[in-house]
């Protein structure tokens, strides 16, 4: 990863600062408030005793993820989903996502006919809303499952491998880990990562728009990715000891 002259405030390669707030809400099994830099996202996870018909009398569970933007989250304001009759490609997109992503975390023939339900609503959007919310779901479904083991919901802890996402990106020519809006709305390579405890990918999604890139840059971008997600896991590590 080049440094340079690009950041005033941080490294290219370094993250914004993060912080989780476990147990935000009253009602949910597990809920977070995360906020990195200015991008904040409530994160809940609900435990619900059915599964969709495609499971039904199968013994294992489901895991399922809805994404959304309050209308205040952004500079212009974002019209709700609910507004328009339906969801939109974006929030869908990333909502499969989430889903795919926390799927990827737990052994879901351990939870009975149950689904778990994670909701994300992007109260403030400065780039890096998705991944933001996949890194706080995880801590969300991380206290859930564990009210679960506690209660006598689930027998055996589900919970396979943590979860954490991180963006990268190329914008005038620099590499930079964690892009926020401004960062984000100029680059021309635009790379979202999504990695376990082992540093195996659980999925990317990346796009050169502005500028192709080749097979040697995007392992460049996946080891500032990986860097990236090594801190959020450093971060985990400190924040578990309370959940
Ligand atoms: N954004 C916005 N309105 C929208 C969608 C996005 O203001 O309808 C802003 C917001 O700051 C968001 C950023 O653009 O974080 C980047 O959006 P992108 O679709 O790349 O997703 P994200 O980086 O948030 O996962």
């Amino acid at each position: 990863m080049r440094k340079g002259i690009m950041r005033e405030d941080r490294q290219n390669d370094e993250i914004r600062e993060i912080k989780i707030r476990p147990n935000y809400l009253e009602h949910p099994d597990g809920s977070v408030l995360i906020e990195c830099g200015d991008t904040k996202v409530i994160c809940t996870a609900m435990i619900e005793n059915k599964v969709p018909t495609f499971l039904r009398g199968k013994n294992k569970g489901w895991l399922s993820s809805e994404y959304s933007m309050l209308p205040g989250s952004t500079p212009t304001r974002k019209v709700r989903d609910i507004s328009k009759g339906k969801l939109d490609g974006r929030s869908s997109e990333i909502s499969r996502l989430i889903g795919r992503s926390l799927r990827s975390s737990i052994d879901l023939d351990k939870i009975g006919e149950r689904t778990i339900w994670i909701d994300c609503d992007v109260i403030s959007a400065d780039g890096g809303t998705r991944t933001a919310s996949i890194t706080g779901s995880y801590i969300a479904l991380k206290i859930a499952v564990k009210k679960a083991l506690e209660s006598g919901k689930f027998e055996e802890d589900p919970m396979k491998s943590k979860v954490a996402a991180i963006s990268v990106g190329k914008v005038n020519g620099i590499n930079l880990v964690d892009l926020d809006f401004k960062e984000d709305s100029n680059a021309d390579v635009d790379l979202n990562v999504v990695m376990n405890d082992k540093f195996e990918l659980i999925e990317i999604q990346g796009t050169g728009e502005g500028d192709t890139f080749t097979i040697d840059e995007l392992n460049e971008f996946l080891k500032g990715a990986k860097r990236g997600i090594e801190d959020i896991f450093r971060y985990f590590e400190i924040l578990e000891q309370y959940i």
